[in-house]
């Protein structure tokens, strides 16, 4: 059908998005985009290539500054600007957060079976809330190694055809589970159907290699993973929130993303700040503690912030110096008061949807922010125009953590937690506003710029 529209034409289809926030219509698109860490770190490149941005390879010596760019370490994504003419010793406005969320992994020879099913062998991913990935209907995503002339090729892949489910047990044969609660075993209880027949040896390599167009024998290894196919949808007779999976932490790195380009499409119109460098760092492996190769615990973020200073001429002190004038927002997901649970959450800090990002506070340092470092996001959402909410955990529960105490500790420098009020953390699929996300983006945008 041509597009042109003539008087007899039907209206255009209202779309489900139409009057909702543009942030939040931008959120829900970029979590589509992102079903593992990896696609997560391509989409938000493709924003970073989108505003001018380089990337940047760390075996190659980086240009001189002034300059935007960034780099990518398997699903860890860093990126920065270093606009006009900055002292090499200009102080951080760091933004960390992370790409990955809880889920299902196939393991290296996941094919099985038995009852007449061909099933995949699966580990869990981070402290998922095993019931939700039950009864849905999952696709597959993340990457695979390839064998290239000799030498090993990492290529993403996806997979968005209904391939697996978790069958849950028919009640008729658990007469007890809703009065007992469902008990699920990881190695016995979700281990996903794929298909009817005996399992083949090699199934789950020959799957990959028919997707790739490759040989079976040229895959050499993957990390793929199961993601929910129910696109993310904006829910309520008012259209108020958006339900969607991965909300942790892919509401703060959506933020992130924005805040700097926001943040350096007005500094490149002609007030460069020298006194500061806005820098994003997007870390994979939030969820299984951040020791890893490229998590918040690595080497990783000390390294790229001393060869930016090094990159602008600066010597080790002047790298040392630009720490002591740095400050860090540490983004991640916070949990709204559950209507149904009252009785969980600290009765006289309660949270809200859509009533602005949550400052999270714990004596025991379990969230790095102290009154130094709130002070300045104080500051900043009072720039910003938008309100903030604070959350301290009940007195007699244990409190969360997140990536601020270890990015606090490695670089020394004031560091705060803050987050998106949402519901359901680690569910397949979670529940936030449709106002926060622009909230917050403006919010981390007046942070960069401070
Ligand atoms: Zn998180």
């Amino acid at each position: 059908m041509p597009a042109a529209a003539g008087p007899s034409s039907s209206p255009e289809p209202h779309s489900p998005h139409d009057g909702v926030d543009a942030d939040a219509v931008g959120l829900i698109e970029f979590i589509d985009s992102s079903p593992s860490p990896f696609h997560a770190v391509a989409r938000a490149a493709a924003a970073l290539d989108a505003a001018g941005f380089t990337r940047l390879d760390e075996r190659q010596a980086w240009p001189a500054p002034p300059g935007r760019c960034y780099l990518v370490r398997g699903g860890t994504l860093v990126a920065w600007a270093v606009e006009g003419e900055a002292s090499p010793a200009a102080g951080f406005r760091l933004v960390g957060a992370h790409t990955d969320s809880p889920n299902l992994r196939i393991k290296p020879r996941p094919d099985a079976g038995g009852a007449g099913f061909r099933q995949l062998g699966i580990e869990v991913y981070g402290g998922a809330l095993l019931n939700s990935w039950l009864d849905r209907d999952l696709g597959l995503s993340g990457r695979v190694t390839l064998r290239r002339d000799g030498r090993p090729e990492t290529v993403l892949m996806r997979v968005d055809r209904a391939l697996l489910r978790v069958p849950q047990l028919a009640i008729h044969l658990d007469r007890g589970v809703n009065e007992h609660g469902l008990v699920l075993n990881p190695q016995h209880h979700l281990a996903p159907v794929w298909g009817l027949g005996r399992p083949s040896e090699d199934g789950f390599r020959r799957f990959l290699a028919d997707e790739l167009g490759e040989a079976p024998d040229d895959i050499l290894a993957w990390d793929v993973m199961a993601h929910d196919l129910t696109p993310g949808a904006v829910l309520g007779v008012d259209r108020s929130m958006i339900s969607a999976p991965r909300i942790d932490n892919l509401a703060s790195c959506y933020a992130a993303v924005r805040a700097l380009v926001e943040h350096v499409a007005v500094e490149g119109a002609g007030s460069p700040d020298p006194e500061s460098v806005p820098v994003i760092c997007l870390f994979d492996h939030e969820e299984i503690g951040s020791q890893s190769a490229e998590g918040a615990d690595s080497s990783l973020l000390p390294v790229v912030l001393e060869r930016i200073v090094a990159a602008g001429g600066g010597t080790r002190d002047a790298f040392l110096r630009a720490l002591a004038t740095s400050r860090c927002v540490s983004a991640d997901g916070a949990h709204a008061t559950h209507p149904n649970y009252p009785e969980r959450h600290e009765p006289g800090h309660p949270i809200s949807l859509d009533a602005g990002p949550v400052l999270k506070h714990n004596a025991s340092v379990r969230y790095a922010t102290d009154a130094v470092s709130a002070g300045w996001f104080v500051l900043a959402c009072e720039k910003a125009g938008v309100p903030l909410q604070h959350f301290v955990s009940r007195s007699d529960l244990p409190c969360g953590s997140t990536i601020g105490p270890v990015t606090a500790s490695r670089l020394g420098i004031p560091t705060l937690d803050v987050g998106m009020p949402q519901l359901s953390m680690h569910s397949a699929r979670e529940l936030c506003g449709t106002t926060d996300p622009g909230l917050f983006v403006r919010a981390l945008t007046a942070f960069l710029a401070g």
